[in-house]
């Protein structure tokens, strides 16, 4: 097997797929509450095309799946295509980033169709304060969600808080004193410059370290566990049940360096790196009837673009057509 290797060296072994624009949230800093123009479906691609590129991708040692969105599980048969990318020889890792809302219903037929874990948004434990966040009123669907998911064996459930200064600050610890009770894992992540937000947030953005301290000094040192493939830096709670995630996208030094991710929008572009505009177009020469060995070929060619880092930096400007690279297109 020739691995994908960039020209710095990273090996990618973790893809992250979005399967679809659309969502039935309207997070405040990930799209606005009118919406945006959702893609015509024709301009999104097919399951059958998407099982072509992570075919190719898993032959070529991505180890690890994510399906994401938008909100993947408003898209209609995604259970019959998590079941056919269970079946791709060499795939390690199928998981699942949601918001949760239609979990419920739908964990059953997940962990019965392939899906080994879930991550579940939720930004606040306060239904009213994620009413505000998200624009609607569905945190006890999100928290059922949660519990099917549990219940299903889609475990450990991970639960992604945002963490937003002024928002929900206040609630770290509590995120994390639900960990010495649950098997669950909390990661927290650093708040982005992209979607609503195309400008470092600098009043609003909590960094990992920070979080990290502030846990500390509820909780005493935190224990370092094994990273996985993942961007996470994992910790536990002495004596918890489950374990605490912080994602130092932005203010972690060498994030970049051991970055083993690529996307796949739902628009059928390879993006090498969340923060850049770069892309390759797969859709177009897919449907103008390339071959393998050369959808192979542009593959590795949107490898080889993957910037050494994405430099987003205190102040400045991320994406200069602002709005134009949504979360929600690229998955996040
Ligand atoms: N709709 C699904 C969900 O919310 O889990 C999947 C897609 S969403 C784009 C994936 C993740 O990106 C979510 O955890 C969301 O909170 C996060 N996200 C969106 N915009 C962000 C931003 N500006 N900064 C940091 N995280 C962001
Ligand atoms: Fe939808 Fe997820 Fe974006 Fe919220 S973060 S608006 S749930 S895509």
């Amino acid at each position: 097997m020739r691995p994908l290797i960039d020209l710095h060296g990273r090996r990618i072994r973790y893809l992250r797929i979005s399967i679809t624009d659309r969502c039935n949230l309207r997070c405040r800093y990930c799209m606005p509450l009118s919406g945006i123009r959702w893609v015509p479906h024709e301009r999104v691609l097919s399951y059958e095309e998407m099982l072509r590129i992570l075919r190719i991708c898993i032959k070529r040692g991505v180890e690890k799946v994510r399906i994401t969105g938008g909100e993947p599980l408003l898209r209609k048969g995604i259970v019959d295509f998590i079941s056919q990318v269970n079946t791709i020889d060499g795939l390690r890792d199928l998981t699942l980033t949601t918001n949760g809302i239609l979990l419920e219903p739908m964990a059953l037929q997940l962990k019965e169709a392939g899906l080994r874990r879930v991550n579940v948004s939720l930004d606040t434990l306060d239904a009213e304060k994620f009413a505000y966040i998200t624009h609607v009123d569905a945190f006890h669907e999100v928290i059922r969600g949660i519990c099917a998911a549990h219940e299903q064996g889609l475990s450990p459930v991970k639960i992604n808080a945002v963490a937003i200064r002024g928002f929900n600050d206040g609630e770290i610890s509590d995120f994390a004193q639900l960990t010495m009770t649950l098997p669950l894992q909390v990661r927290f992540i650093e708040l982005m410059p992209i979607g609503c937000i195309t400008k470092y947030p600098e009043n609003e953005n909590i960094s990992a370290t920070q979080i990290k301290e502030s846990i500390e000094q509820r909780f005493g040192p935190l224990e370092t566990l094994e990273r996985g493939l993942g961007p996470a830096w994992i910790y536990r709670i002495p004596g918890a049940r489950g374990s605490i995630g912080l994602i130092g996208a932005l203010s972690e030094r060498d994030f970049c360096g051991s970055c083993n991710r690529i996307r796949i929008t739902a628009t059928g572009n390879l993006r090498p790196c969340l923060f850049s505009e770069e892309h390759i177009d797969l859709l177009g020469p897919m449907r103008g009837g390339i071959l393998d060995e050369e959808l192979e070929a542009l593959i590795e060619e949107g490898v080889r673009r993957k910037p050494s880092g994405h430099g987003v930096c205190r102040g400045m400007e991320l994406f200069h057509e602002a709005g134009r690279a949504r979360m929600s297109d690229i998955g996040g």
